[in-house]
């Protein structure tokens, strides 16, 4: 990754501090970017008469803002880098910076793979359109979708989404793919996205049965993972920082579906659970915990609830019970559920293996609204 090619806009928050005078500010930075802190602090600093705190804990998203410890600590203002606000109140003022990176690849490489997709689209919105033709056996072999699901499709657009450092791009991929001939939309989400065409690992909101297919702006398969889970739609990836193109195959989302139905039946006979609660903002769903402790009890199991600020194996693999329900970040129980000693599942999985959800009706994401 070219750090030259990323601009920090640290304008806006060298304005605010200087109105309000403040004295002493936190700086949030994801973990990609923490290089280039001490530089940061380093300009802020050079400007302003505040001192700068670097928030040192690992950082991965907006949900994870920096709270009222430092707010103990005198910390007056947060300066969050590299995401955008979401629903949540952290009770510290906030101001967020946005990160963007340059690179605009060009979409040659990524045409085959989405005329491809467009096909499969068109495909499953065609034999969606004929469902009253056929039975309801026929329906389900026919219109499954990656994620196992009736997909009751509507259109099939290509949605245009992308990771935040690339959005303001988004637009201007819009008329070069529509200019290639694709039908293009860029989904807007629900309260937790900032930005058209926003994702985030949590969060596929902006998704519609108008949409057949997508492309992805972005690098790394996190949030293809997560929106192919979430959509169960083909989905091409176009990466900034490298020009290189490539497709999310259904076969890895087969095997880490494969691999979420072991969990779920290795918890067939688990008496007690461990339910893990995130005490960061974003992440915060006790309700939601206390939901699944209640449906536990109903079936005559167990189930503990635990609050953690961050969730690891070294954290909770000692406690003795059979298995965990995670209701922090959800993928935690997605992509590092190996790093465990014990079946981590999410809230649908826990409701699966308490045969109040079915399997077969296809896998539900565990998104937080
Ligand atoms: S995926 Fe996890 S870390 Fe990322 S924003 Fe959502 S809750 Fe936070």
């Amino acid at each position: 990754m070219d750090m030259n090619r990323h601009e920090f806009e640290l304008d806006d928050l060298i304005e605010r501090i200087k109105d309000n005078d403040n004295r002493l500010v936190a700086l949030q930075v994801p973990e990609g970017l923490k290089m280039q802190a001490l530089e940061m602090m380093d300009a802020i600093e050079e400007e302003t008469s505040a001192r700068i705190i670097l928030a040192a804990d690992p950082c991965y998203g907006a949900c994870d803002l920096v709270h009222d410890k430092m707010q103990r600590m005198g910390v007056e203002l947060v300066a969050h880098m590299g995401h955008s606000q979401m629903n949540i109140d952290s009770g510290m003022p906030t101001e967020f910076i946005n990160v963007t990176y340059d690179g605009d690849p060009a979409i040659d490489p990524v045409l085959p793979i989405l005329s491809a997709h467009r096909e499969i689209a068109q495909k499953r919105l065609s034999e969606s359109l004929n469902e009253s033709e056929m039975s309801e056996e026929e329906a389900q072999e026919r219109f499954m979708d990656a994620v196992g699901r009736v997909s009751p499709l509507r259109g099939a657009k290509l949605g245009l989404v992308g990771s935040i450092q690339h959005l303001h791009l988004i637009f201007d991929y819009k008329e070069r793919l529509e200019s290639a001939g694709f039908e293009v939309e860029v989904p807007v989400g629900g309260a937790r996205l900032s930005f058209p065409g926003q994702v985030l690992g949590c969060n596929y909101s902006g998704d519609s049965d108008d949409i057949g297919h997508y492309l992805f702006l972005g690098s790394g398969d996190f949030h293809p993972i997560g929106l192919v889970l979430h959509t169960g739609k083909p989905l091409a990836m176009l990466d900034p920082y490298t020009g290189g193109a490539e497709e999310m195959s259904f076969q890895r989302i087969e095997g880490i579906l494969r691999q979420r139905f072991g969990l779920i039946m290795s918890c067939d006979q688990a008496k007690t659970f461990g339910i893990l609660i995130g005490e960061k903002p974003g992440q915060m769903r006790r309700n939601l915990a206390l939901r699944m402790k209640r449906k536990l009890e109903k079936h005559g199991r167990k189930g503990y609830l635990l609050a953690l600020e961050h969730v690891g194996p070294e954290l909770i693999d000692f406690y003795p019970v059979d298995a965990f329900v995670n209701t922090a970040c959800p993928r935690i129980a997605i992509d590092d559920s190996v790093r465990y000693a014990k079946p981590l599942l999410t809230p649908f999985e826990l409701e699966v293996v308490l045969g109040d959800k079915k399997w077969e009706s296809g896998y539900k994401f565990d998104e937080i609204p």
